[in-house]
């Protein structure tokens, strides 16, 4: 038996709809531009280049109904509204055709942004991590099981701030499908069961402010609800 020299820490996790158990996170991919519209607004060519990926910390993930204090070193702090896939078995070079088997089920899921420092980055070539993994950066709503809700192809994304509709969309207009999203991560990673994998965000990405409710969710998956509070 292996002796922790100090506590080790409890594991990530996100709840799951209809149930008290939860889904334990070992770590969280995220999609960067999947659809053609935020690629624009972006101020980049939505063509089909190969997609690319970031991360954010395992413990990055935090529940609906969560009240996050507005994160430091920001004026910035964007919200976008993405369908999270949780993997359920691992894998490497997992095949399209063999993706979805590897999906255990679905989420809804917000990568907030401290966008001020993810354009700073961009601008000097430095890494993405301190604009997107800090603390509480990737709320995500319970996670419904794929054999129970399918495997979504279309459906309506949104995000209101205050009840005020910012983001729409639809899985449809997904620049890289959930497959093709699991297949190519697994070419760099072996996917291990645990992985989330947030696949993107419709346009319409903006600030929020200490005190803004922000709801979201995908049609025939769920929904989200958070709250942003005065900086800690
Ligand atoms: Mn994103």
């Amino acid at each position: 038996m292996v002796t922790f020299v100090i506590a080790p820490p409890e594991p990530a996790s996100v709840a799951i709809s209809g149930s008290p158990d939860r889904f334990p996170v070992r770590r969280i991919f995220c999609v960067g531009r999947n659809y053609a519209a935020h690629a624009r607004e972006m101020g980049k060519d939505p063509d089909r280049e190969p997609p690319f990926f970031f991360g954010k910390p395992a413990d990055s993930v935090v529940d609906s109904g969560t009240t996050i204090p507005y994160p430091p070193l920001t004026n910035d702090l964007h919200h976008e509204i993405e369908l999270v896939v949780a993997i359920g078995r691992g894998g490497s070079n997992i095949a399209i055709k063999d993706a979805l088997d590897h999906v255990w089920g679905y989420g809804v899921g917000i990568d907030l942004t401290r966008r001020d420092l993810q354009e700073a980055a961009k601008k000097l070539g430095r890494p993405w991590d301190w604009g997107k993994g800090f603390d509480q950066s990737a709320p995500c709503g319970p996670l419904v099981r794929a054999p129970e809700v399918g495997h979504p192809a279309k459906g309506r994304v949104w995000l209101a701030v205050n009840g005020e509709t910012r983001q729409q969309g639809d899985l449809a207009d997904l620049i890289w499908s959930i497959p093709e999203v699991i297949a190519i991560c697994s070419e760099a990673m072996e996917l291990k069961a645990g992985d989330l994998i947030y696949t993107g965000t419709p346009a319409g990405v903006g600030a929020v402010e200490p005190g803004d409710r922000i709801s979201g969710g995908v049609e025939g998956v769920g929904e989200i609800a958070i709250t942003i509070a005065a900086a800690r």
